[in-house]
């Protein structure tokens, strides 16, 4: 089957055909049929510590075939793939902290190959979504509502997940509290959802692009900011002279973190969601933080526990209270315009892109 692959560092998306072997013990075939396209699939160009990669990781379709010693969730199953599922044996997993699993599981050997030559291909974070065929741990693939379209539920899959669970389930944010979230893309915009759904009082939403902070405010945002040097100030006329109780960064950059703690209140804390190079470093004043009783926290897929919190958020999403679907700009069918479709975002505007695979039969 044809898949989306990086051969080297700094490449770009290379359409090659792969062979994806059957699931092993314990494992699950899935055949996508929607997968999104997220700014982590570009970190891994750079960031990245072996290739070939198989890139995607966010993905939805039905399950295709099971591994000796699966029964459930059953051929036929429309699912969401989670790239994080918890290995349940190392110490966060044994006291009940799933979410920090400190080491996820995987295949327990590779699933996929590379026709040209039969080298095996890593699948980027343990998915690889951007080919019709994944192979993954039983559990990696979460049953939702058949209603869903695959194309939402994809984005569930990391983008929701990320964004609206980073306000909901790292434990930081209460009802009546004020926030700031600095960057409006796929997963800005759901932090900002996810910060209405948890109470927030106010939600003041800070992105270069107007057009962002007024699709922020459709999502719950009560103020609109753009970045730059006067944007403490701004925040502090908002907030009474206060700040913010929280501030999550959605971009990766460290002088917009560096800024976002001069925006926290007393008791504050800062959020890391976005990314960041792998070799940069934030540079911040410790004795003030620390007179100001203040945290800051990594947040990495929302601290969602996948089983419990998808098929919430797919039902959230068909009964209105999550936006999804606003969420998809643009949908392909054709792995080649890959490239053309992170470009795009890259440059501005578009928020997700959802790579739609048309059915086939089975290989
Ligand atoms: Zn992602
Ligand atoms: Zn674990």
């Amino acid at each position: 089957v044809p898949a989306g692959l990086l051969l080297e560092r700094g490449g770009a998306v290379v359409v090659e055909d792969v062979l994806v072997d059957p699931p092993a013990a314990g494992e699950i075939r899935v055949r996508i049929a929607a997968a999104g396209l997220c700014h982590t699939d570009l970190t891994a160009s750079r960031d990245a510590p072996a290739f070939p990669v198989l890139l995607g990781h966010e993905g939805a379709g039905i399950v295709e075939a099971l591994g000796p010693g699966v029964s459930w969730p059953s051929t036929g199953t429309k699912v969401v793939i989670s790239w994080r599922v918890p290995c349940e044996r190392c110490p966060a997993c044994r006291r009940g902290r799933q979410p920090w699993c400190e080491s996820p599981l995987g295949t327990v050997g590779p699933r996929v190959q590379r026709a040209s030559n039969g080298a095996p291909v890593i699948p980027f974070l343990r998915a690889g979504t951007f080919c019709p065929l994944v192979v993954v741990p039983a559990q990696a693939a979460i049953p939702i509502p058949a209603e869903i379209a695959f194309s939402e539920a994809a984005l569930i899959g990391c983008g929701v997940a990320t964004g609206v669970g980073a306000a909901l389930f790292e434990g930081v944010l209460s009802p009546g509290m004020d926030v700031v979230v600095i960057g409006l893309g796929g997963v800005g915009l759901n932090v900002v959802q996810g910060a209405s759904l948890a109470g927030a009082n106010r939600i003041i939403a800070s992105d270069l692009l107007d057009q962002k902070i007024a699709l922020a405010h459709e999502f719950g945002a009560t103020h609109g900011v753009n970045p730059g040097p006067e944007l403490p100030a701004q925040v502090a006329a908002i907030t009474g002279g206060r700040g913010v109780d929280v501030a999550f960064e959605v971009v990766g950059r460290p002088e917009l973190m560096e800024q976002a703690i001069d925006l926290l209140a007393p008791g504050g804390t800062l959020v890391l969601v976005g990314a960041a190079a792998r070799d940069v470093q934030m540079h911040f004043a410790p004795r003030r933080f620390m007179s100001r009783q203040q945290r800051i926290v990594g947040s990495i897929y929302g601290a969602c526990r996948p089983a419990e919190h998808f098929p919430l958020f797919a039902r959230w999403a068909l009964d209105g209270r999550l936006r999804v679907s606003p969420l998809i700009s643009r949908t392909i069918d054709r792995l080649e315009q890959i490239n053309e479709a992170f470009d795009a975002m890259q440059t501005g505007g578009l928020l997700r892109t959802v790579l739609v695979f048309p059915f086939e039969a089975s290989p």
